[in-house]
Protein backbone atom coordinates (compact mmCIF):
# COMPACT_ATOMS: atom_id res chain seq x y z
CA UNK A 1 0.00 0.00 0.00
CA UNK A 2 1.11 3.65 -0.56
CA UNK A 3 0.91 5.43 2.90
CA UNK A 4 1.15 9.50 3.43
CA UNK A 5 1.96 10.78 6.76
CA UNK A 6 1.32 14.27 7.47
CA UNK A 7 3.38 15.42 10.23
CA UNK A 8 7.11 14.21 10.82
CA UNK A 9 7.13 14.72 14.78
CA UNK A 10 6.71 12.29 17.76
CA UNK A 11 4.17 10.68 16.73
CA UNK A 12 4.50 11.11 12.89
CA UNK A 13 8.06 9.58 12.06
CA UNK A 14 6.76 6.24 14.48
CA UNK A 15 3.87 5.79 12.31
CA UNK A 16 5.67 6.07 9.10
CA UNK A 17 8.42 3.65 10.64
CA UNK A 18 5.80 0.91 11.62
CA UNK A 19 4.43 1.39 8.24
CA UNK A 20 7.49 1.12 5.80
CA UNK A 21 9.28 -1.52 7.49
CA UNK A 22 5.23 -3.13 6.98
CA UNK A 23 6.12 -2.61 3.53
CA UNK A 24 3.93 -0.51 2.67
CA UNK A 25 5.68 2.85 0.91
CA UNK A 26 5.28 5.85 3.11
CA UNK A 27 5.83 9.55 2.07
CA UNK A 28 6.22 11.88 5.19
CA UNK A 29 5.33 15.65 4.74
CA UNK A 30 6.07 18.22 7.06
CA UNK A 31 6.11 21.85 6.37
CA UNK A 32 9.63 22.29 6.05
CA UNK A 33 13.03 20.56 5.24
CA UNK A 34 14.28 20.39 8.71
CA UNK A 35 11.34 18.56 10.06
CA UNK A 36 11.69 15.74 7.66
CA UNK A 37 15.15 15.74 8.27
CA UNK A 38 14.74 15.42 12.03
CA UNK A 39 12.43 12.85 11.75
CA UNK A 40 14.11 10.55 9.35
CA UNK A 41 16.78 10.95 12.00
CA UNK A 42 14.76 9.42 14.62
CA UNK A 43 14.10 6.73 11.97
CA UNK A 44 17.28 6.12 11.31
CA UNK A 45 18.31 5.97 15.11
CA UNK A 46 14.88 3.75 16.41
CA UNK A 47 16.23 1.49 13.63
CA UNK A 48 19.84 1.25 14.53
CA UNK A 49 18.84 0.49 18.14
CA UNK A 50 16.87 -2.13 16.77
CA UNK A 51 19.79 -3.71 14.76
CA UNK A 52 21.80 -3.66 18.16
CA UNK A 53 19.17 -5.32 20.04
CA UNK A 54 18.98 -8.09 16.97
CA UNK A 55 15.57 -7.29 16.53
CA UNK A 56 16.24 -6.10 12.88
CA UNK A 57 18.32 -7.02 10.25
CA UNK A 58 20.90 -4.56 8.77
CA UNK A 59 18.95 -5.18 5.02
CA UNK A 60 15.47 -4.92 6.78
CA UNK A 61 16.84 -1.36 8.00
CA UNK A 62 17.85 -0.46 4.50
CA UNK A 63 14.25 -1.78 2.96
CA UNK A 64 12.83 0.45 5.72
CA UNK A 65 14.99 3.19 5.08
CA UNK A 66 14.07 2.81 0.91
CA UNK A 67 10.58 2.29 1.47
CA UNK A 68 10.36 6.00 2.67
CA UNK A 69 10.51 9.33 0.81
CA UNK A 70 10.40 12.80 2.84
CA UNK A 71 8.26 15.68 0.77
CA UNK A 72 7.19 19.14 1.40
CA UNK A 73 4.99 19.88 -1.47
CA UNK A 74 1.45 18.40 -0.31
CA UNK A 75 0.52 17.55 -3.70
CA UNK A 76 3.21 15.68 -4.53
CA UNK A 77 3.52 13.67 -0.93
CA UNK A 78 -0.51 12.28 -1.56
CA UNK A 79 -0.06 11.60 -4.79
CA UNK A 80 -1.13 7.70 -5.23
CA UNK A 81 -1.76 7.33 -1.52
CA UNK A 82 -4.08 5.08 -0.68
CA UNK A 83 -4.29 5.80 2.92
CA UNK A 84 -3.25 9.42 5.03
CA UNK A 85 -2.62 9.73 7.97
CA UNK A 86 -2.49 13.13 10.03
CA UNK A 87 -0.20 13.59 12.87
CA UNK A 88 0.11 17.49 12.90
CA UNK A 89 -0.43 19.65 16.11
CA UNK A 90 -3.19 19.08 18.52
CA UNK A 91 -5.07 22.23 17.42
CA UNK A 92 -8.41 21.50 16.24
CA UNK A 93 -8.18 24.74 13.64
CA UNK A 94 -5.13 23.23 12.34
CA UNK A 95 -6.02 19.68 12.05
CA UNK A 96 -9.52 20.52 10.20
CA UNK A 97 -7.34 23.33 7.74
CA UNK A 98 -4.67 20.73 7.16
CA UNK A 99 -7.48 17.50 6.50
CA UNK A 100 -9.50 19.44 3.80
CA UNK A 101 -6.34 20.44 1.90
CA UNK A 102 -5.29 16.77 2.11
CA UNK A 103 -9.13 15.41 0.97
CA UNK A 104 -8.69 17.80 -2.12
CA UNK A 105 -5.24 16.08 -3.31
CA UNK A 106 -6.25 12.80 -2.92
CA UNK A 107 -8.49 10.37 -5.09
CA UNK A 108 -12.37 10.31 -4.15
CA UNK A 109 -11.89 7.00 -2.73
CA UNK A 110 -8.47 7.11 -0.05
CA UNK A 111 -9.22 7.08 3.53
CA UNK A 112 -8.03 10.19 5.86
CA UNK A 113 -7.02 9.24 9.28
CA UNK A 114 -6.19 11.69 12.29
CA UNK A 115 -3.77 10.33 14.99
CA UNK A 116 -5.88 12.92 17.42
CA UNK A 117 -5.38 11.55 21.05
CA UNK A 118 -8.46 13.93 22.46
CA UNK A 119 -10.18 15.72 19.90
CA UNK A 120 -13.37 14.53 18.49
CA UNK A 121 -13.10 12.71 15.24
CA UNK A 122 -16.50 13.86 14.63
CA UNK A 123 -15.65 17.57 14.72
CA UNK A 124 -12.62 17.06 12.66
CA UNK A 125 -15.02 15.16 9.75
CA UNK A 126 -16.71 18.03 9.49
CA UNK A 127 -13.89 19.83 7.64
CA UNK A 128 -14.36 17.16 5.17
CA UNK A 129 -16.74 16.70 2.31
CA UNK A 130 -16.31 12.61 2.39
CA UNK A 131 -16.87 12.42 6.40
CA UNK A 132 -17.37 8.22 5.43
CA UNK A 133 -13.84 7.69 4.22
CA UNK A 134 -12.10 9.52 7.74
CA UNK A 135 -11.40 7.59 10.43
CA UNK A 136 -9.33 8.17 13.88
CA UNK A 137 -5.96 6.04 14.35
CA UNK A 138 -4.69 6.49 17.69
CA UNK A 139 -1.57 5.34 17.94
CA UNK A 140 0.40 4.87 21.11
CA UNK A 141 4.23 6.24 22.09
CA UNK A 142 6.85 5.48 21.18
CA UNK A 143 4.79 4.35 18.21
CA UNK A 144 7.58 0.93 16.85
CA UNK A 145 7.21 -0.46 20.38
CA UNK A 146 3.30 0.08 21.54
CA UNK A 147 1.31 -2.56 20.29
CA UNK A 148 -2.16 -0.62 20.61
CA UNK A 149 -4.05 1.25 17.71
CA UNK A 150 -7.25 2.62 19.01
CA UNK A 151 -9.40 2.95 15.81
CA UNK A 152 -12.49 5.60 16.00
CA UNK A 153 -15.70 4.92 14.47
CA UNK A 154 -16.55 8.96 14.16
CA UNK A 155 -20.79 9.67 13.28
CA UNK A 156 -20.43 9.26 9.77
CA UNK A 157 -17.14 6.74 9.08
CA UNK A 158 -18.27 3.71 6.69
CA UNK A 159 -18.17 0.00 7.51
CA UNK A 160 -15.94 -0.04 4.65
CA UNK A 161 -13.91 2.54 6.24
CA UNK A 162 -13.34 0.96 9.37
CA UNK A 163 -12.87 -2.76 7.85
CA UNK A 164 -10.01 -0.94 5.82
CA UNK A 165 -8.14 0.90 9.11
CA UNK A 166 -8.43 -2.62 10.37
CA UNK A 167 -6.47 -4.38 7.72
CA UNK A 168 -4.06 -1.83 7.62
CA UNK A 169 -3.83 -2.14 11.84
CA UNK A 170 -3.40 -5.41 11.06
CA UNK A 171 -0.68 -5.24 8.57
CA UNK A 172 1.62 -3.28 10.39
CA UNK A 173 1.27 -5.98 13.23
CA UNK A 174 -0.63 -3.75 16.13
CA UNK A 175 -3.66 -4.54 17.98
CA UNK A 176 -6.54 -2.39 17.29
CA UNK A 177 -9.62 -1.61 19.49
CA UNK A 178 -12.38 -0.14 18.47
CA UNK A 179 -14.03 2.79 19.83
CA UNK A 180 -16.94 4.88 19.38
CA UNK A 181 -16.31 8.68 19.43
CA UNK A 182 -16.39 9.72 23.00
CA UNK A 183 -14.43 12.04 24.46
CA UNK A 184 -11.02 10.51 25.63
CA UNK A 185 -11.70 7.50 23.78
CA UNK A 186 -11.56 4.20 25.69
CA UNK A 187 -7.77 4.51 26.52
CA UNK A 188 -7.63 8.19 27.90
CA UNK A 189 -10.86 7.98 30.25
CA UNK A 190 -9.81 5.16 31.98
CA UNK A 191 -5.88 6.15 32.04
CA UNK A 192 -6.94 9.58 33.25
CA UNK A 193 -9.77 8.52 35.82
CA UNK A 194 -7.02 6.42 37.72
CA UNK A 195 -4.44 8.75 37.49
CA UNK A 196 -6.91 11.58 38.96
CA UNK A 197 -7.52 9.47 42.25
CA UNK A 198 -4.07 8.56 42.35
CA UNK A 199 -3.54 12.48 42.77
CA UNK A 200 -6.59 12.58 45.00
CA UNK A 201 -5.08 9.48 47.32
CA UNK A 202 -2.06 11.36 47.44
CA UNK A 203 -3.98 14.70 48.68
CA UNK A 204 -6.00 12.89 50.98
CA UNK A 205 -2.57 11.39 52.79
CA UNK A 206 -4.14 8.00 52.05
CA UNK A 207 0.20 6.88 51.28
CA UNK A 208 3.13 8.45 49.40
CA UNK A 209 2.93 8.24 45.32
CA UNK A 210 5.62 5.64 45.34
CA UNK A 211 3.28 3.50 48.02
CA UNK A 212 0.31 4.38 45.18
CA UNK A 213 2.42 3.49 42.57
CA UNK A 214 3.40 -0.19 43.66
CA UNK A 215 0.37 -0.85 44.70
CA UNK A 216 -0.67 -0.88 40.71
CA UNK A 217 2.59 -1.99 39.76
CA UNK A 218 2.96 -4.78 41.62
CA UNK A 219 -0.45 -5.75 42.52
CA UNK A 220 -2.05 -5.23 39.11
CA UNK A 221 0.70 -5.58 37.05
CA UNK A 222 0.78 -2.24 35.56
CA UNK A 223 4.06 -1.64 34.23
CA UNK A 224 4.37 1.70 35.10
CA UNK A 225 2.32 3.24 38.05
CA UNK A 226 -0.41 5.99 37.78
CA UNK A 227 1.25 9.03 39.16
CA UNK A 228 5.01 8.09 37.68
CA UNK A 229 2.72 7.90 34.35
CA UNK A 230 1.24 11.31 35.05
CA UNK A 231 5.21 12.88 35.62
CA UNK A 232 6.06 11.14 32.17
CA UNK A 233 2.85 12.59 30.16
CA UNK A 234 3.05 15.91 31.41
CA UNK A 235 0.89 17.33 34.70
CA UNK A 236 0.06 20.16 32.55
CA UNK A 237 -0.91 18.15 29.96
CA UNK A 238 -3.23 16.07 32.23
CA UNK A 239 -4.81 19.30 33.96
CA UNK A 240 -6.28 20.11 30.43
CA UNK A 241 -7.71 16.68 29.54
CA UNK A 242 -8.88 16.75 33.20
CA UNK A 243 -10.20 19.87 32.45
CA UNK A 244 -11.98 18.40 28.58
CA UNK A 245 -12.93 15.47 30.03
CA UNK A 246 -14.73 17.22 32.98
CA UNK A 247 -16.44 19.50 30.59
CA UNK A 248 -17.78 16.46 28.50
CA UNK A 249 -18.32 14.02 31.23
CA UNK A 250 -19.00 15.42 34.28
CA UNK A 251 -17.73 16.02 38.02
CA UNK A 252 -15.87 13.00 37.89
CA UNK A 253 -13.15 14.41 36.31
CA UNK A 254 -12.11 17.63 38.16
CA UNK A 255 -9.16 17.92 38.48
CA UNK A 256 -7.72 17.96 42.31
CA UNK A 257 -6.05 21.28 43.37
CA UNK A 258 -3.05 19.55 44.53
CA UNK A 259 -2.18 19.14 40.67
CA UNK A 260 -3.12 22.31 39.92
CA UNK A 261 -0.96 24.08 42.12
CA UNK A 262 2.11 21.43 40.91
CA UNK A 263 1.13 22.86 37.39
CA UNK A 264 1.30 26.57 38.78
CA UNK A 265 4.58 26.34 40.21
CA UNK A 266 6.15 24.85 37.33
CA UNK A 267 6.46 21.34 38.82
CA UNK A 268 4.84 19.61 35.01
CA UNK A 269 6.86 16.16 35.87
CA UNK A 270 9.71 14.85 33.98
CA UNK A 271 10.18 17.62 31.52
CA UNK A 272 10.39 20.28 34.08
CA UNK A 273 12.52 17.76 36.55
CA UNK A 274 9.38 17.87 38.81
CA UNK A 275 5.87 16.32 39.21
CA UNK A 276 5.07 13.52 41.87
CA UNK A 277 8.60 12.59 41.57
CA UNK A 278 12.01 14.88 41.07
CA UNK A 279 13.59 13.57 38.03
CA UNK A 280 17.11 13.57 36.93
CA UNK A 281 18.35 12.23 33.51
CA UNK A 282 14.95 11.12 32.78
CA UNK A 283 14.56 8.56 35.60
CA UNK A 284 12.75 9.34 39.32
CA UNK A 285 15.31 9.63 42.26
CA UNK A 286 12.67 10.85 44.78
CA UNK A 287 9.33 11.37 45.66
CA UNK A 288 8.31 15.22 45.45
CA UNK A 289 7.88 17.02 48.74
CA UNK A 290 6.94 16.20 52.18
CA UNK A 291 6.83 12.34 51.37
CA UNK A 292 11.07 12.14 51.23
CA UNK A 293 12.93 9.69 49.25
CA UNK A 294 11.35 6.97 47.43
P1 LIG B 1 4.80 17.02 17.28
O1 LIG B 1 4.70 18.45 17.66
O2 LIG B 1 5.95 16.20 17.76
O3 LIG B 1 4.79 16.90 15.67
C1 LIG B 1 3.87 17.59 14.87
C2 LIG B 1 4.54 17.81 13.51
O4 LIG B 1 3.56 18.32 12.61
C3 LIG B 1 5.67 18.85 13.55
O5 LIG B 1 6.83 18.30 12.96
C4 LIG B 1 5.12 20.01 12.73
O6 LIG B 1 6.14 20.72 11.99
C5 LIG B 1 4.18 19.27 11.79
N1 LIG B 1 3.20 20.10 11.11
C6 LIG B 1 2.60 21.22 11.52
N2 LIG B 1 1.75 21.67 10.57
C7 LIG B 1 1.83 20.79 9.53
C8 LIG B 1 1.21 20.71 8.26
N3 LIG B 1 0.35 21.64 7.88
N4 LIG B 1 1.51 19.66 7.46
C9 LIG B 1 2.39 18.71 7.86
N5 LIG B 1 3.03 18.76 9.06
C10 LIG B 1 2.74 19.79 9.88
O7 LIG B 1 3.40 16.37 17.72
P2 LIG B 1 3.12 14.85 18.11
O8 LIG B 1 3.44 14.64 19.55
O9 LIG B 1 3.70 13.97 17.08
O10 LIG B 1 1.53 14.84 18.01
C11 LIG B 1 0.87 14.74 16.77
C12 LIG B 1 -0.54 14.25 17.04
O11 LIG B 1 -0.49 12.97 17.64
C13 LIG B 1 -1.38 15.13 17.95
O12 LIG B 1 -2.69 15.12 17.51
C14 LIG B 1 -1.25 14.43 19.30
O13 LIG B 1 -2.34 14.70 20.16
C15 LIG B 1 -1.26 12.99 18.85
N6 LIG B 1 -0.67 12.04 19.80
C16 LIG B 1 0.49 12.35 20.46
C17 LIG B 1 1.05 11.41 21.35
C18 LIG B 1 2.34 11.70 22.06
O14 LIG B 1 2.66 10.98 23.03
N7 LIG B 1 3.13 12.69 21.61
C19 LIG B 1 0.41 10.18 21.56
C20 LIG B 1 -0.75 9.88 20.86
C21 LIG B 1 -1.29 10.83 19.97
Amino acid sequence: MRVTVLGAGTMGHGITQVSAMAGHDVTLRDIDDEQIESGLDSIRSNLDGGVERGKVTEAEKRETLDRITGETDLDAAAEGAELLVEAVPEKVDLKKSVLSEAEAAVDEDVVLATNTSSLSVTELASALDRPERFVGLHFFNPVHIMSLVETVVAERTSDQTREFAANYVDSIDKTPVVVRDTPGFASSRLGVALGVEAIRMVEEGVASPADIDAAMELGYNHPVGPLELTDMVGLDVRLDILEYLREELGERFKPPQLLKRKVRAGKTGRKSGEGFYVWEDGEAVATSGEWGDR
